[in-house]
């Protein structure tokens, strides 16, 4: 008879207990959690301060007792594991209430500790009213605290995703939001080209977004917590929350010598095991070998936890066989009545680590626009100078999810941007248009990486000489007076044939609309006639977001 012991109980260290029972009915099986609660849906712990999951006990997938009942797990709760003896094959750990220490010993062992939230030494920061959120405890603590000092302003530090989703969430508590981001974007895994996006809906929402600085003390009295910013600015709060990042929590794996690399993140093979043969880790914790980038990087996201926990109960029980293929990390976030999601590596990451990439964004419609309720989208997508899918990302309203879900699925397959122009989906006016903004994303980038079309970024046309280049609006003179970009003339596109002895040859024209079809449009012509024409990527939508910051 085997015996397993797994430590943390909630997302990869639940699954990967019910997986191996139910691989293995003889084994003994021990989960040990720290925290007081087992399996239960760290990602909904938002929406219950939002009160938009109104009853607590909704978050619980499982307890203790239940889970004995169905998978004859023992599931300790409130008990830390504190070391790891490889030598004996055992572990010490204290049952927190008690602080009884208890030996125990395993065949295999499945880390699976996640990541906690990071708390940098800045002065001030154990001020009452500054939070963290990881589990049900710190939301228990947010809400008692939420609702005794009946908050009316909180600030939010970090604009990740779960900083973004507390602002959301404390917004509908009806409190004042202002969230203070070290970048100059929202949602760092996002390029900033998407995040201006989101930075729009945010301030449409009256949340006030100090980008560009950060927090560099704290300072709690009666009137709340303030924080002093790197500019110099003060702001005061009822609440705090803390979202600056996770790192992985793996100081036993650490003392056990167990082999980690960034941030102290446990290393395994493509079998999920450790530098030693008997440990197998999972989750938050690892990293693993990035399938675009080619090195060990963590993923902090719930679905490679639990597929992986399946993975590693597999090669326990049945033998070294399943291998993991790496995550891209495809997520999702909602913000406020918006959506923002994306899959693969970003351009300024790929930029950073020199893996030649091109990239556009288009504007669709979420299903055809004269079906009522067509929400707009903006689709980035991110490919190789030959094709290959690198990445994408999405901001919008209904539909954004099923669009990265659709070209994850393709890159997961080493698919190609040929691919996404091919791309066949079910089509009615009120789920998609008969050409769906996967394919145009993919009918764009096939003519990038086939040389029918040129593009520029706003920030490459900024970089350029005035002299050497001139910038032409193809809209319609009415949309031009509602703003253009700065020195730009305005030849609209049904004219552009008409009017081409007044476009100036020897200089790159580079052309932008709306959106970026009558651009292209425009750019053709052009190009046919011997200009050396560009279309300008995510037309006058994205420059004049990105010039707003
Ligand atoms: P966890 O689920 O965090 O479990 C680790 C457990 O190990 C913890 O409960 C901890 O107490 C325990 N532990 C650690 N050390 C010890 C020890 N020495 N002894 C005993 N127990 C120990 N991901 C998404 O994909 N989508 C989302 O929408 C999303 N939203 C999130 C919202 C919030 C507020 C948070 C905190 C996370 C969210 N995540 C989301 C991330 C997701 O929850 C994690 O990626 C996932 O839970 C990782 O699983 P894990 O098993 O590695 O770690």
């Amino acid at each position: 008879m085997s015996r397993y012991l797994i430590v943390g109980g909630v997302a990869g260290g639940a699954s990967a207990a019910a997986r191996l029972r139910r691989l293995d009915e003889r084994a003994e099986i021990t989960v040990y959690e720290r925290g007081g609660f087992m399996s239960y849906a760290n990602c909904g712990l938002p929406y219950h301060i939002g009160g938009v999951i109104r009853e607590r006990n909704a978050l619980f997938v499982q307890n203790a007792s239940a889970f004995k009942k169905r998978f004859n797990v023992d599931v300790f709760v409130g008990h830390e594991v504190i070391e790891i003896d490889r030598v004996k094959k055992s572990m010490s750990v204290r049952d927190i209430a008690s602080e009884k220490m208890i030996a125990d010993t395993y065949d295999k062992l499945i880390l699976s500790p996640g990541a906690a939230p990071i708390r940098p030494p800045i002065p001030g920061i154990d001020a009452k009213g500054i939070f963290t959120l990881r589990n049900v405890a710190d939301t228990d603590a947010i809400v008692a605290y939420a609702a005794e000092k009946k908050i009316s302003r909180a600030l939010v530090v970090g604009a990740g995703f779960i900083g973004v989703e507390m602002a959301e969430n404390l917004h509908a508590r009806g409190a004042s939001i202002a969230i203070v981001e070290m970048l100059d974007q929202v949602l760092p895994p996002f390029d900033r080209d998407m995040a201006v996006l989101v930075h729009e809906h945010i301030r449409a929402k009256g949340v006030a977004l100090h980008l560009g600085v950060s927090v560099t003390s704290f300072r709690g009295d009666a009137s709340g917590v303030t924080a002093v910013l790197s500019d110099g600015k003060e702001l005061t709060a009822d609440m705090v929350i803390l979202s600056i990042g996770v790192a992985p929590d793996t100081a036993i794996a650490k003392a056990a010598g167990l082999d980690c690399g960034e941030r102290n993140a446990i290393l395994v093979n493509e079998y999920l095991q450790t530098s030693d043969a008997s440990i197998y880790a999972v989750g938050d914790a690892i990293a693993f070998c990035h399938p675009i980038f080619g090195k060990a990087m963590p993923t902090y996201l719930a679905g490679p936890a639990n597929k992986q926990a399946r993975i590693a109960a597999d090669n326990i029980v049945l033998g070294n066989k399943k291998k993991y293929p790496g995550s891209i990390g495809t997520a999702v976030v909602k913000v406020f009545d918006s959506t923002a999601a994306l899959t693969g590596a970003s351009e300024k990451m790929l930029v950073k680590e020199k893996i030649p990439c091109r990239s556009w964004i288009v504007h669709p419609a979420s299903h055809a626009s004269y079906y009522p309720a067509a929400a707009p989208m903006s689709l980035k997508i991110v490919f190789s100078p030959e094709g290959k899918i690198l990445g994408a990302q999405a901001v919008g309203g209904d539909g954004v999810d099923k669009r990265i879900d659709v070209i994850a699925a393709y890159m997961k397959m080493g698919g190609s941007v040929r691919d996404l122009a091919e791309f066949e989906q079910a089509y009615a006016p009120p789920y998609s248009s008969a050409k769906d903004p996967v394919n145009f994303a993919g009918f764009v980038a096939e003519n990038i990486i086939d040389g029918v079309m040129k593009d520029m970024s706003y920030d490459e046309l900024r970089a350029l000489p005035k002299d050497a280049y001139v910038l032409v609006d193809v809209r319609t003179s009415a949309e031009c007076a509602r703003g253009m970009l700065d020195g730009a003339v305005n030849i609209p596109v049904d004219d552009m044939r008409s009017r081409i002895g007044d476009v100036p040859k020897g200089k790159k024209i580079v052309t932008y609309c709306a959106v970026g079809l009558r651009s292209y449009i425009a750019a053709r012509i052009l190009m046919q006639n011997g200009f050396d024409a560009y279309d300008l990527k995510g037309g006058y939508r994205t420059c004049d977001a990105l010039r707003r910051g």
